[in-house]
This record gives structure tokens, sequence and C-alpha cells, in this order.
């Protein structure tokens, strides 16, 4: 049974929300209204960066402070909109002297760090294509990653690129150039690189945007590999305006507030919302060049006086995991909308999300493919908890079934499962796989594209997530939805994190086992899990609850902190593990 809705905090209210009526919304918007609003009409030309950053600087406002990173002694570095927008021409202008063309793709292999803006905004000015890798990934995921890519320029430190990149620098033809931050000046620049502090002060900071139009591609963003090899998908210079309207629709960014985005720009997370939304928005983005801690966190959210955050399903469990007294030795005055995405979000975790900073947290659902948030519990509307939202406005999603003859019908009832389904038209839709033609196509189906999660969406059009359809489980006829059992396992008080997959029984076709990581202070007996096993029976009854419990210190996850059902599956059937480049840990 769904937890009651959770309506607004009266002291959350005080700032006028962009969507304050979600049926006159979706009614009024427009995707041609909205681009008009941005960047003018079709036909004036599109360009991300100079969305983000220009055209606060030709309004007069580029003295506001674009982004704060803070290091980890707490110093602080901020960058206004002006200096960004200067350092991004300036490397614009870098890419110019190194004769790199129009389509180029350059990389950027960086800590969150200010080099990394300037890149990725300099890059999209310059029409060129920008992809952000992650920095914890070894020489073997980037060197596929920098081949399908067919990436020019690789934009690194000097750490990183002895122990990454110059091993596999042989194998990696096509990278003409590759650019040092340097972290310690004494050291001589890696032989074959550049310095790229040297070529940014001789470069000048004038720069005309180059003429990109909507259907030019932009970004380069690899998926998570939560369910098999990561895809190379591509986004055009259009994601901007869904990046940009879902930031103020959902996000509810202001002008000059401020706002923290904890996704690595590693992820499509990072760079839509850590970077070209927000600032499109005029907001000033918070910058944590650390890893995650909790004590951390709570200061970042109380001292830098975070209007907005945007975190994730893991981080928020770990926070939950770290206990709620922790989080109240804070207040957050000025904190006013908390948002997540990534992974389902637990009722348990939104609910908590009140009782620890007196907000709930709006669950989001979005794929690197969908390039921007696609359905979303909304500010000023009232959050389901465990429930991920409903459609955003200019987007129509259904819950659709395959019928004979390749066709697919629309689910009616909101008792039945099927897939998530997007009608093409919205302006970040992905543009390719890149080499798999064959994959994009087929996610493309009798005018739909099929997202491979599974929901239900009740009368009111609220999205409830079932599972990825590689993850559900049948089970005697069941379809059983591996969030479901999770979720209800999260309800038990020792219970932190919970993985469910299904694993083979000769009677039942597949039987429900779940891998449970404790909260501290709780021994894995076998008392514990009993009990467990009977709380989630009470919760879920028997043909749903699991039949077998695993103790875990912690769940196999990706970097991007989603938990690697398949890799669980893997290990559980003795099946080859499939890629691992995204599991975290893995060197
Ligand atoms: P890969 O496609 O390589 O297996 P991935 O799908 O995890 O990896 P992303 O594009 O980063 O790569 O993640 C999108 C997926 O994350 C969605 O398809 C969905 O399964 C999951 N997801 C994102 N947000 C939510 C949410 N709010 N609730 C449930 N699932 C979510
Ligand atoms: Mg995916």
């Amino acid at each position: 049974m769904a937890p009651p809705a959770i309506h607004k905090a009266p002291s959350a209210g005080t700032v006028p929300h962009y969507l304050t009526d979600y049926d006159s919304a979706r009614r009024q918007f427009t995707w041609q209204q909205e681009r008009r609003s941005l960047a003018g009409d079709l036909d004036s030309g599109l360009n991300m960066a100079h969305e983000a950053i220009d055209r606060w600087v030709e309004r007069g406002q580029g003295g506001r402070i674009a982004a704060r990173f803070i290091d980890r002694n707490w110093g602080r570095a901020d960058v206004t909109y002006a200096e960004l927008q200067g350092s991004a021409r300036k490397f614009a202008n870098v890419l110019g002297s190194l004769g790199i063309g129009r389509g180029a793709a350059v990389a950027t292999l960086l800590g969150r760090v200010p080099e990394l803006f300037s890149v990725a905004l300099g890059t999209l000015e310059a029409g060129k294509v920008f992809c952000s890798l992650f920095s914890a990934f070894g020489p073997e995921p980037l060197k596929t990653r920098l081949q399908l890519g067919h990436l020019q320029v690789l934009v690194t430190t000097d750490g990183f690129y002895r122990r990454k990149v110059a091993a596999i620098r042989d194998t990696l033809p096509e990278l003409r150039h590759v650019l040092i931050v340097r972290e310690d000046s004494k050291e001589p620049l890696p032989p074959g690189t550049a310095d790229f502090a040297q070529l940014m002060s001789r470069a000048s900071d004038t720069y005309e945007t180059a003429p990109t139009r909507d259907t030019d591609v932009a970004l380069l963003h690899f998926t998570s590999g939560t369910t098999g090899k990561p895809k190379g998908v591509t986004l055009t210079h259009a994601a901007v305006v869904a990046q940009h309207a879902t930031s103020q629709l959902v996000l509810d960014l202001h002008p000059g507030e401020v706002f923290w985005c904890t996704a690595d720009p590693g992820w499509v997370t990072g760079i839509a919302y850590g970077l070209i939304g927000p600032l499109t928005c005029g907001a000033t983005l918070i910058v944590d060049r650390e890893e995650f801690d909790p004590r951390r966190w709570y200061r970042i959210l109380a001292e830098e006086a975070i209007n907005v955050w945007y975190t994730a399903p893991t981080a928020i469990r770990m926070l939950m995991k770290a206990g709620t007294p922790l989080a109240r030795e804070r207040s957050y005055p000025r904190l006013r909308h908390m948002a997540s995405v990534g992974e389902p979000l637990n009722a348990e975790a939104v609910i908590w999300g009140v009782e620890a900073l007196g907000m709930p947290f709006h669950d989001t659902w979005w794929q690197t493919e969908t390039g921007s948030i696609m359905i979303a519990n909304f500010p000023a509307c009232e959050v389901l908890p465990g429930s991920m939202g409903r459609a955003v406005p200019g987007i129509e999603a259904q819950v659709v079934r395959r019928a004979p003859g390749g066709k697919l019908e629309i689910v009616e009832s909101p008792e039945e499962v099927g897939e998530i389904a997007l009608r093409p038209g919205w302006p970040s839709m992905f543009s390719s796989y890149l080499e798999n033609p064959e994959r994009y196509q087929a996610s493309f189906i009798d005018g739909w594209y099929l997202a491979g999660d599974l929901a239900r969406r009740d009368r009111e059009g609220y999205f409830w997530f079932i599972g990825r359809a590689d993850d559900v489980i049948k089970s005697s006829g069941h379809l059983i939805s591996p969030f479901e059992v999770e979720s209800a396992l999260m309800t038990h008080p020792a219970v932190a994190q919970a993985g469910v997959i299904g694993v083979p029984d000769p009677i039942a076709g597949q039987a429900v086992k779940a891998f449970v990581e404790l909260r501290d202070g709780f021994e894995p007996t076998e008392e514990l899990r009993r009990k467990i096993m009977g709380h989630a029976r009470r919760q879920l009854g028997a043909v749903v609850a699991p039949r077998e419990i695993a103790f875990e210190q912690s769940l196999p996850r990706t970097r991007s902190g989603k938990i690697m059902r398949r890799l669980l599956r893997a290990r559980e059937l003795g099946l080859p593990q499939g890629d691992l480049s995204t599991l975290e840990g893995n060197a």
C-alpha cells in the first residue's frame, strides 16, 4: 500500500514556482514557444554554450557567480559568468589554433575542476562535440570510449595521463592532441602532450560563437552500464531547450539561486544539470571537488546556503544510514527544494527527507538517451512517495504493451505493468547510439521511443517504477518488481540497501532472492535474517517476499551509484560477469 501523499511544507513556498498548476502548464506548453523564448525562431541558430553563458553577459549580468568550486580544505574558488565566458572563448580559440575541425570530438578526463567547465563550454561554443570521461576510469574503459568516440583532443592532468593514458596512447591513432592541466609545474610535460595553461594564456578571449544549428551534435555521453556494455549516446544543441525548460519546471531554478547537483560531470546528469541547464537559468552552481561524506555534505548544504539540491538515491540512502541526528546537527533555512534521479527512489527515502531536512525528495526519471528529465514530481504539486511523478509538460509519456503484429497498445489499467514509452519530438532526444544504428532503430517502435523500463501509470498520470525490463522477476506467473521488494525490505530498521534478483526455480520459474546491506550497528545473524524475512512476508505476502536473503558488506554498484543487479545475477548463477568498466571500486 502506498504511503500518503506529501503536501508542500509551508516554509518552502517563498519563491513563486515556474509550474504552479500542472494541467494548465501542460496545456499551454509548446516546444516551439520554449525554443523561441530561449533563443529566437528556428532559423536563428542555437548553441548550448551561448544559451548557458553568453546571454547573461550580454544582459550585463556577467558579474554573477556561475560556479563555486570547493576543495578538500574548504578553499572556495568562484568563477563568474563573464570569467567563464572568457575562458570558454579562449579554449575555442585554442581548438582553432590546433586545427580542430567542426564536428570533431573533444574529451576531458578531469576531476570536478574549473578547467572542465571552460573546456566543455569552449568546445560547444566552437561547434565541436564535447565528451566528459569519468575521471575514475582506468586505461581499458578509457581506451574503449576514446576509440568509439573518435576523440581527437583530450584534456587531462599529468597524473591521469601517466597512470591511465600513456600506456594506451599507441592504440589511439585518432587522438591528435593531449593537453595537460598541470598539477605540478616542476615536473616535465609528458612527451607528446602540450601545456593547457600555456595554450590558454596565449589565446584571445574574443570569439564569435560557431553558427550551430538545432540538429548539430553537441554532446557525447556514455550510459552507466547498469544493464550491459555502456552505450555512446549523442545529443544535439537543441537539447539545451529541454534542459533549460526542465531546470525551470522541475528544478525550479531562478536567477541568482544557489544550486547543488551532486552528479559527476562524467555522467549525463553532471552536464545537463551540473552545468548547462542551471546556467541557462542564471543560477550559481556549487561544485564539491571531494567525494561523498555525510558530514561534509550537510556542511555544504548549510554553509553554502543551497536553495535547490539535486542528488541520487544511493547518496540519500547513505545519508539515511548515517542517521537522522547527524542531519539535524545543522539547519538549512535556505533549502527549499530537493530532487533525486538515477535509480528508483524508495518511499522510505522520500519520507525521510521530511523527517531529516524538512521537505520530501522529489523523484525525477530520465535517461542518457532522453537528454533531460521526462517524468517528475513538481515542486508545487503533492508528492506521492514511491512514485516517479508525472510527464513533464511537452512530453507525451505512456505505459504500453506490445501487441501482435509489432503494434503498441497504451495500457489503460493502473494495475497493469508495461513499458515506458515516449513520443519522439522533444528537443533533447538522442540522435544516435555511436556505431550502433541498428540498436538506435530498434528503440523506436510504432511511433514511440521505448525506454526499456517497466512501470505502472495511475489514473492521475503518476508513474510507478517496477524495474528495468531486464531485471523484472517472473514467479509462478506473477510479475514481481525488484523495486517493490527492495522498498519493502528498506522499511525494516536494520536494512540500509537491498538488491533483488530472480533465481531459477524448478516449480515457480523464478524465485526472489535479496541481497541486503545492513545499517551501521546491526550484525548479520541468522536471527536478524529471519526477522527481515518475516517483515518482508508481512509487507509483501509469501509469493512476492524473498525466499532467500543474503547479507552483503556492500552491494555492487556502478560508479554513478546504481545497484548492478545483472552482476548479482551473474555471480549467483556463475555466469560471465560482462562489462565491468563502470563497476565501482574496479580500477
Ligand atoms: P545502461 O543503459 O548502460 O544499462 P543506465 O540505463 O543505468 O545504464 P543511465 O542512462 O545513466 O544509464 O540511466 C538511466 C536509467 O536509470 C533509466 O532507464 C532507469 O532504469 C534508471 N532511472 C533513472 N531515474 C530513475 C528513477 N527516478 N526511478 C527509477 N529508475 C530510474
Ligand atoms: Mg539505459
